[in-house]
């Protein structure tokens, strides 16, 4: 449930993707669709502030590391994403998921040809 009262169905239901104003890989709007699911690929997009690079994702803020080595090798990556960290179980932010879609995309000649046709 959204927080105006829609669903997540209504807005990216069967139907809809053509009216979306969204610049996102196919496999992603699939995954907003609910026709792919995906792991978490927190790493995917860091940010990056004044006061570091966000750990583990801009959503979540756990700690600042001063490099990206830091980040890289302070954050326990595998320790978030649904089923893992109580605070991802509804995420379906791009920061965490477009990764894992191009990630998908990448692995399949069949997506790369889409995405390409797509884009
Ligand atoms: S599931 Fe969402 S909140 Fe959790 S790490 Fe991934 S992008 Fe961040």
């Amino acid at each position: 449930m959204r927080s105006d009262g829609g669903t997540v169905a209504e807005a990216f239901g069967e139907g809809r993707r053509k009216k979306w104003r969204l610049n996102h890989s196919p496999l992603f709007l699939d995954f907003l669709e609910g026709k792919r699911d995906f792991e978490c690929t927190p790493w995917g997009i860091p940010s990056y502030s004044l006061l570091g690079w966000q750990q583990p994702c801009y959503l979540l803020a756990d700690g600042y590391a001063k490099s990206w080595q830091e980040l890289l090798d302070t954050t326990d990556w595998d320790a978030f994403g649904r089923g893992k960290d109580p605070r991802c179980a509804n995420c379906m932010a791009h920061c965490g998921y477009e990764p894992s879609a191009v990630l998908a995309t990448m692995g399949s000649l069949r997506e790369s040809i889409r995405a390409a046709v797509a884009s």
